[in-house]
């Protein structure tokens, strides 16, 4: 497989550090609001990647974390009369919900930047001790300009980056390109206890320390969007090879922005759509196949008609699966020579896709290639084909499909008399104080989009 590595500029072929194995580190949420389109871009892009890499016999572990301390949850915590860590847990829950609905694996790993402290706090020292850390006005700062390679990954002059980082110069540092490590509290703040008094770790640091902790001194692929190149991995970078003296990262894969007329989606612009949204109009399935129909590191504008676009573009692969499924269901026997030679022809549009995700994880081309067999399977099945054939076809359109995380099989919809057998377990429950019982049925009644409410009149649902 050939990634285009930020880090080289080059498309590099992929060699894992392990034969086998590979090692991914992707920069994850910080978890004070909702995440927006934009926020679903990573998540998605970088899912795929891990499953093409799974489906290729790789042994993938994934670390994603979670950022829960830093400037925005305190505010938010403020804002709302609730603790730090109320926040991050409030919002980590609908993190999972957006991100199930998008299709987006759990991690191997999740770890949260309060869980590792100490593992931060023992970088911190490392890099004091080697030099390239002060202690300044109850905080600590890393002297960017002392690691030589600095600037590596964002391949700018050090002036320029140097003009990026004037902006909010503190006093308290010796050098604007200077970074923190760790920030002292202020009253009222959340903090703990170090050798640099009470404070809570800079943003980039958590990452160094937990990369470090779950998959080791050097990782194969770091991930993330394009504005994270400078400063946050620069940043990562300085602080992990100057602390364990080997590579950090051997590929590093950035993914374009999600845009609205032309214009990044973000929070401070005002310009975004969160998740959840989104989700009131479309099956987030739809969103998930608009983010695929780019190249992840191309621009991509959100719009109406793009949505639209891909919705019918989905439509076409559920329905040939739909309609392959009842077909196969209703057939019989195994496959005639004729039905083995169509198979194997229908083998060329798996190779396409192949080839077009080993080509730095191209999934436009990819979902090109899925449509290209849903064609294939449109005029190459009927009636008068045997059960065995037609199943197989469905299994390949299947398997291409879970590399891109598209579910095509069809939810059996939930009859109305389950549903009312179950609400009146329900409300037997309630009345016993069953309450454990009484919540499950509601949670699983909502997996299948019925939503309960509870009325004068008693029970009333409707589907979601
Ligand atoms: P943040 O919470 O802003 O740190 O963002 C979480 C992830 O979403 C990071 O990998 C960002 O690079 C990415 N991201 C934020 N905004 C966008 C956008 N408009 N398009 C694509 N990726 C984005
Ligand atoms: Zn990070």
């Amino acid at each position: 497989m050939k990634i285009f590595n930020t880090l080289t500029r080059e498309k590099d072929e992929f060699k894992p550090i392990k034969e086998g194995e590979v090692k991914i580190y992707a920069c994850g949420p910080t978890v004070y609001n909702y995440i927006h389109i934009g926020n679903a871009r990573p998540l998605c892009v970088f899912d795929v990647l891990r499953r093409y890499l799974e489906w290729q016999g790789y042994k993938v572990t994934f670390v994603q974390n979670f950022t829960d301390i830093d400037d925005k949850l305190i505010k938010k915590a403020n804002e709302e009369g609730l603790t730090v860590p109320e926040i991050a847990e409030r919002y980590i829950k609908e993190f999972w919900t957006d991100a199930k609905g998008l299709n987006v694996r759990e991690a191997t790993v999740h770890p949260r930047a309060t869980e590792n402290i100490k593992e931060i706090q023992d970088i911190i020292s490392a890099l004091m001790e080697k030099g390239y850390a002060y202690e300044s006005g109850g905080d600590v700062y890393y002297r960017a300009k002392k690691f030589e390679d600095y600037g590596k990954l964002s391949h700018q002059p050090l002036e320029d980056l140097e003009a990026g980082a004037r902006i909010g110069v503190a006093e308290i540092k010796e050098d604007p390109m200077d970074f923190c490590l760790w920030k002292g509290a202020k009253p009222g703040e959340p903090y703990w206890e170090s050798p640099w008094g009470n404070g809570r770790p800079g943003w980039h640091i958590e990452c160094s320390a937990m990369a470090c902790r779950y998959l080791g001194k050097t990782i194969d692929i770091h991930c993330g969007g394009l504005d994270l190149i400078f400063p946050h991995h620069e940043n990562e970078i300085a602080q992990s090879e100057c602390c364990n003296g080997v590579p950090f990262a051997k590929y590093w894969m950035h993914n374009g922005f999600l845009n609205i007329d032309n214009r990044k989606m973000s929070k401070s612009l005002g310009n975004f759509f969160t998740v959840r949204e989104i989700s009131e109009k479309y099956d987030l399935q739809v969103l998930r196949f608009f983010m695929l129909s780019a190249h992840y590191r191309s621009p991509l504008n959100f719009s109406a008609d793009l949505m639209a676009a891909a919705k019918n573009g989905l439509d076409r692969i559920l329905t040939a699966a739909e309609r392959l499924h009842d077909l196969a269901d209703a057939a019989e026997g195994s496959m005639t020579d004729a039905e083995k030679e169509n198979f194997a022809a229908s083998k060329e549009y798996v190779e396409k896709f192949e080839a077009a995700m080993e080509d730095d994880a191209n999934t436009a081309d990819a979902v090109s290639a899925v449509f290209e067999l849903v064609k294939f399977i449109n005029v190459n099945s009927s009636e008068q084909n045997s059960k065995e054939y037609l199943q197989a076809l469905y299994q390949r359109l299947e398997t291409l499909c879970d590399v891109l995380g598209i579910i095509i099989e069809k939810k059996e919809e939930i009859l109305d008399s389950d549903i009312e057998a179950l609400i009146a377990e329900r409300q037997a429950a309630r009345k016993e104080k069953n309450f454990a019982r009484a919540d499950e049925i509601r949670d699983m009644l909502l997996e299948q989009g019925i939503i309960l409410e509870d009325t004068r009149e008693g029970v009333k649902w409707k589907r979601a």
